[in-house]
C-alpha cells in the first residue's frame, strides 16, 4: 500500500530545534522564559494590529479564558456558530452558560449576520442578553466581519472571534483574530503551523492580556507566599512549545501560500467536473489561508456524494472528512436554541475536506488527481 495522505500534518522549518537547544542549555524548561515572549513578540508583530497576545497551552483554554473576562457565568447565554469544532462550544459549558447556536451563510460558511440579529432580537424577547458572540474563520476563510461587528455593537455585545483555523487569514486587509474583543489562535498539531499543541489570546488591552497570564498560571494574589482571591488555571504555554512556535513563525508565510496553492490544485482539478463546488473568497475582501480545502458535491449533479468520494480516496491510503458536523445536531448540545435554516446541515451533508498540507509532494498530488478523477468517472 502506498504511504498515508494525511489532511493535514506537522510541518517543520527546521530552526524549531535551536529554540529548544536554547531553552535547554539555559534550563527554560518551564511556562515561562525568553521563547514565550518571543513567540508572543512574533505573533504581535505578524498580526500587525497593535494587539497584545498572550501565548497558551491551547486553543480552547484561550477560548474558555476569553468567556471569563467577557463575564460569562453560570446561566448565561452566549451565541456561536453551529457549523465548527465542538472546541468552540465545549468552554461555554465549562462555564456552567448555554450556547445558543446560529447558522451559516452560504458564500463563506461562516455565521450567517442575519440568523444572529434574530438570535439576538428572540433572546432579549426571552429576557436575556447574550453575554458573548462567538465567531468562526472555519478552514481560514473570513466570517462576514462588518455585518457581524455590526450586529454585535447595535446591541452592545462583545465578539469572542475563534481564529484557531484562520492564521494568515485577512477580511479586507485586516489580520483575522484582531477584529474582536478576543481572538483565540490554535497550534495544535493539525493546524497552519503547530507548537504540537498550543494557543493564544490575542488582546487589545495590556489589562486584558494580563489578565489572562494572571487566571492561565493558577490565579497568584501578589505576596511571597501562595494566595488566592480567584480561581486559576493551568493554561499557560511552556518554554519548550514555545521554541517550536519560533521556529514556525519564521515559516509561516511559505505555508499560508503552499496551503493556498492546494486549493488552486483542487479548483483546477474540479474545474471541469460539474456538481463540484470548491470554497473560494466570494470577493477580494477575503483572504483565506485555505487551511484546509474544502468543496460540495451535489450528488444529483456529480454523480457520486461526497461519502462516495471519501470512500474512494480512503481505497488509496488518502484521507480526507467531512466537514465539522454542527452543534446543533450534535447528541451533547441537543437541548441548547438553534437560529437560522438548513444551510449548515446542508454543508454537512454534501461537504468534504481534502488533503491540504503544506508538505504535500507533487508526487502526492498526482495519487489525488488519479484517485479523484477515477471517482467521478473523468
Ligand atoms: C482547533 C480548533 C480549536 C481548538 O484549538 P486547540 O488548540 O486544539 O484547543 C478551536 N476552534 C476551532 C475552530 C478549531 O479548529
Amino acid at each position: 500500500m502506498s504511504h498515508k495522505i494525511w489532511l493535514s500534518s506537522p510541518h517543520m522549518g527546521g530552526n524549531e530545534l535551536k529554540y529548544i537547544h536554547e531553552a535547554f542549555d539555559h534550563n527554560w524548561v518551564a511556562p515561562l522564559g525568553p521563547n514565550v515572549n518571543g513567540f508572543e513578540e512574533d505573533l504581535e508583530k505578524f498580526l500587525n494590529a497593535g494587539v497584545q497576545v498572550a501565548a497558551l497551552s491551547a486553543g480552547t483554554a484561550a477560548l474558555h479564558l476569553a468567556l471569563i473576562e467577557c463575564d460569562v457565568n453560570y446561566g448565561d447565554e452566549v451565541i456561536c456558530q453551529s457549523m465548527t469544532f465542538s472546541a468552540s462550544a465545549n468552554p461555554i459549558a465549562y462555564q456552567g452558560a448555554i450556547p445558543v447556536f446560529v447558522d451559516s451563510e452560504a458564500d463563506t460558511w461562516n455565521m450567517c449576520p442575519v440568523a444572529l440579529k434574530e438570535a439576538i432580537k428572540d433572546r432579549f424577547a426571552n429576557g436575556k442578553k447574550p453575554k458573548a458572540i462567538v465567531v468562526v474563520h472555519l478552514y481560514g476563510m473570513p466570517a462576514k466581519m462588518d455585518e457581524i461587528l455590526s450586529v454585535a455593537s447595535e446591541f452592545d455585545i462583545p465578539v469572542i472571534e475563534d481564529a484557531a483555523e484562520a492564521l494568515g487569514s485577512k477580511y479586507k486587509g485586516k489580520a483575522c483574530g484582531t477584529f474582536g474583543r478576543f481572538g483565540v489562535l490554535s497550534f495544535n498539531g493539525n493546524k497552519i503551523i503547530t507548537t504540537s499543541g498550543g494557543g493564544a489570546l490575542v488582546c487589545h488591552t495590556k489589562e486584558d492580556k494580563d489578565q489572562a497570564v494572571f487566571l492561565s498560571t493558577q490565579a497568584r494574589d501578589d505576596a511571597p507566599h501562595y494566595q488566592h482571591s480567584h480561581i486559576g488555571y493551568n493554561y499557560r504555554m511552556s518554554n519548550i512549545c514555545a521554541g517550536i512556535g519560533r521556529g514556525q513563525m519564521e515559516v509561516l508565510v511559505n505555508r499560508i501560500e503552499a496551503r493556498r496553492t492546494m486549493t488552486e490544485f483542487y479548483s483546477d482539478l474540479f474545474a471541469d467536473i460539474e456538481g463540484v463546488n470548491v470554497l473560494r473568497a466570494p470577493t477580494e475582501d477575503f483572504f483565506s489561508n485555505h487551511w484546509l480545502a474544502a468543496i460540495t458535491i451535489d450528488e444529483a449533479v456529480a454523480g457520486i456524494s461526497r461519502e462516495d468520494l471519501r470512500l474512494a480516496l480512503l481505497e488509496d491510503n488518502i484521507e480526507s472528512r467531512p466537514l465539522w458536523k454542527p452543534m446543533h445536531l450534535q447528541p451533547v448540545f441537543k437541548n441548547s436554541p438553534y437560529y437560522g435554516s438548513n444551510v449548515a446541515e446542508r454543508l454537512f451533508d454534501t461537504g468534504l475536506c481534502l488533503p491540504s498540507g503544506s508538505n504535500l509532494t507533487e508526487e502526492d498530488k498526482q495519487r489525488i488527481r488519479k484517485k479523484i478523477k477515477l471517482a467521478f468517472h473523468k
